[in-house]
C-alpha cells in the first residue's frame, strides 16, 4: 500500500487520501454534458481522472467510480429543439460516441454512470427537504431556488470571502441559467417551472410541471450512489464556481454531513496558445487527431504527460513527440517481457486484477513517487525514461531483477494508462555482420557453460563494435547501438 497525496482544491493544500471507511475510496467525477462529441479539452479531465483512478488503484486502494451523464439541462434542450429531434434521441446519440471515444483512449469505465433523467424523484426528494428546512424558496412560477445567504459556508470551495464577495450581497434575481459568471453571486434554480422552449421536457413534481437544475443532479446521484465514501470528488477547473459550490450547498443543507472530503480540479487545455469551448467551434475531437493519422494512445499521451493541474498548450507537435516517445516505451516493454517471458496481456490484465500489488519498484521507485505525489506524470515519465536510458533498452535482460523491474514498469505503464499495443514502432533494418553474429553466438555458448567472464568480455567486444545483444529466455536478438 502507498500514499497518494493530491492536492485539494478545498485546503489549497496537498494532502494524503485516507478513504472514509476501510481500503474503499468513492470518487464521483462530473460527467458529459451529452449535445455534442466531447472535444480534447473535456477529454484532458476525463484522462486525468482516468490516471488518477489507475493510480489509487495501483497503489492498493479499491477505487468506487460514480461518473454521471448530463442528459437533460439548457445545452442538451437547446440541441434537441434545434435538431427537431426528441431530447433522448439526441443524448443517447451522444452518450454512445463518448462511450466509444472511451474506450478508444483506454479509459476505465466507472462502476456506475447514473443519468440525470433517471435520477428525478431522488432530486425531488432532495428540492423537498430543502424547502422543509429553509434553505430554499418557491416563486411564483412554481420554480425553486436555493438560497444562497442560508448556508454560511457558501463559498468556502471557491474562497468567494477571498474575492470580498459576501452571501448578503448576492443578486436581488435569483438566477435561473444552469452556467453563469464567476463573479455572479445569486439564488440559483433547482427546480426548474416547465417554459414553452422546454416542449415535452418536463417532469410532474410538487411545485407544478418542470425539470432539475444542473447543480442538483450531482448533488442527489452523488449521494445516492456514494453516500458513505464521500471521498473524492472532481472536474474541469472551470467547474469550482458556482457547479461544485452549489452542490456543496445544496447537499450539506439537505444532509446535515459534509460532502466530499477532497476536491480534485484539472486545469483547462489550450488550442495553439488559445481558450477552446465548445460554443466557440474551436475543438478538435479524437476523430480530428485520427485523421490526421495519431492513434488514440498517441493523442491520451500529448494529454496526459503534463501534470493535470498545469495549463497545457495542445499543437501537432506534441503529437510528433508523443509518438516518439511511446515508441521508446513500446520498445522497452517488448524487450523487458520477452527478457523474462512474460505476455503484454496477460500482464496488464493481472496488474489491473491487482495480481502485483506489493510496493516493490526498483529503479522505478522514483517514478512512482512522481506519480503519487499529485500525480505528476511529467514527472513519472522523466523517471521512466531516465531508467531507460541508463538501462539501455533491453538492459533489463541482462539484470539481476529483471521481472521485477518488467513488474513495475508495466505497473507505472497501466496507472498511466498506455495501451503500448497500439504503438507502432518502426525498427531500423540493418544487415547483421557476420563477425558479429559469431562473436554473438560465442558469448551465448559461454553464458550457457556459465562462463561469465568469457560472456561479459564477448559482450564488450560485440558493443565496441557499436552492437548490442538483447538476451530473450531461450536465444538472442542483436541490434546497432
Ligand atoms: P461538459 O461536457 O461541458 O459538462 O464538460 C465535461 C468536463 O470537461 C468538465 O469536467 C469540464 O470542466 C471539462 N472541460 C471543459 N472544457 C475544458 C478544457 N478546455 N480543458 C479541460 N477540461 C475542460
Ligand atoms: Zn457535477
Amino acid at each position: 500500500m502507498s500514499e497518494v497525496i493530491l492536492h485539494n482544491t478545498l485546503s489549497r493544500s496537498s494532502e494524503p487520501i485516507a478513504p472514509s471507511k476501510g481500503n474503499r475510496i468513492g470518487m464521483y467525477c462530473c460527467g458529459p454534458t451529452v449535445y455534442a462529441q466531447a472535444h480534447i479539452g473535456n477529454f484532458r479531465t476525463f484522462l486525468s481522472q482516468d490516471v488518477m483512478r489507475r493510480t489509487l488503484q495501483i497503489a492498493g486502494y479499491n477505487v468506487f467510480h460514480v461518473r454521471n451523464l448530463t442528459d437533460v439541462d439548457d445545452k442538451t434542450i437547446k440541441r434537441s429543439r434545434e435538431e427537431g429531434k426528441p431530447l433522448s434521441e439526441v443524448t443517447e446519440h451522444w452518450t454512445e460516441v463518448f462511450h466509444r471515444d472511451c474506450q478508444r483512449f483506454n479509459m476505465l469505465a466507472p462502476q456506475v454512470e447514473p443519468k440525470a433523467t433517471e435520477h428525478i424523484q431522488e432530486q425531488i426528494e432532495m428540492i423537498a427537504s430543502l424547502l422543509k428546512k429553509g434553505n430554499a424558496y418557491q416563486t411564483e412560477d412554481g420554480s425553486v431556488y436555493f438560497k444562497v445567504t442560508s448556508f454560511d459556508e457558501y463559498g468556502r470551495l471557491s474562497r468567494l470571502k477571498e474575492r470580498e464577495l459576501t452571501t448578503t450581497e448576492a443578486d436581488e434575481s435569483p438566477n435561473d441559467a444552469d452556467e453563469y459568471d464567476r463573479e455572479s453571486l445569486a439564488d440559483f434554480a433547482m427546480w426548474k417551472s416547465r417554459k414553452p422552449d422546454d416542449g415535452d421536457v418536463y417532469w410532474e413534481s410538487p411545485w407544478g410541471e418542470g425539470r432539475p437544475g444542473w447543480h442538483l443532479e450531482c448533488s442527489a446521484m452523488a449521494m445516492k450512489y456514494l453516500g458513505n465514501h464521500l471521498d473524492i470528488h472532481s472536474g474541469g477547473e472551470d467547474l469550482i464556481f458556482p457547479h461544485h459550490e452549489n452542490e456543496i450547498a445544496q447537499s450539506e443543507c439537505s444532509c446535515g454531513t459534509r460532502f466530499f472530503r477532497y476536491w480534485i480540479h484539472c486545469a483547462h487545455l489550450l488550442v495553439e496558445g488559445g481558450k477552446m469551448s465548445k460554443s466557440l467551434n474551436n475543438f478538435y475531437t479524437i476523430d480530428d487527431i485520427a485523421e490526421k493519422g495519431f492513434a488514440p494512445v498517441v493523442l491520451r499521451y500529448a494529454l496526459t504527460s503534463g501534470a493535470y493541474r498545469q495549463t497545457i498548450n495542445f499543437t501537432m507537435d506534441s503529437l510528433h513527440a508523443a509518438q516518439s516517445a511511446l515508441g521508446r516505451l513500446r520498445r522497452f516493454s517488448e524487450d523487458s517481457l520477452s527478457a523474462v517471458g512474460l505476455k503484454w496481456g496477460a500482464l496488464m490484465k493481472a496488474i489491473q486484477k491487482g495480481k502485483h500489488a506489493d510496493d516493490s519498484w526498483g529503479p522505478f521507485q522514483k517514478a512512482w513517487d512522481a506519480l503519487r505525489t499529485d500525480l505528476n506524470t511529467a514527472g513519472a515519465l522523466g523517471g521512466i525514461f531516465s531508467v531507460i536510458k541508463e538501462q539501455g533498452s533491453g538492459g533489463s535482460r541482462n539484470s539481476q531483477n529483471a521481472t521485477e523491474i518488467a513488474i513495475a514498469f508495466h505497473k507505472l505503464i497501466f496507472a498511466l494508462g498506455y495501451d503500448l499495443s497500439e504503438v507502432v514502432v518502426e525498427k531500423p533494418k540493418t544487415e547483421t555482420p557476420e563477425e558479429i553474429k559469431e562473436l554473438a553466438q560465442a558469448r551465448w555458448e559461454a553464458k550457457q557453460s556459465k562462463d561469465w567472464a568469457a560472456a561479459d568480455d564477448l559482450r564488450d567486444q560485440i558493443q565496441s563494435k557499436g552492437w548490442k545483444i538483447l538476451d530473450r529466455q531461450d536465444g538472442f536478438d542483436l541490434e546497432t547501438l
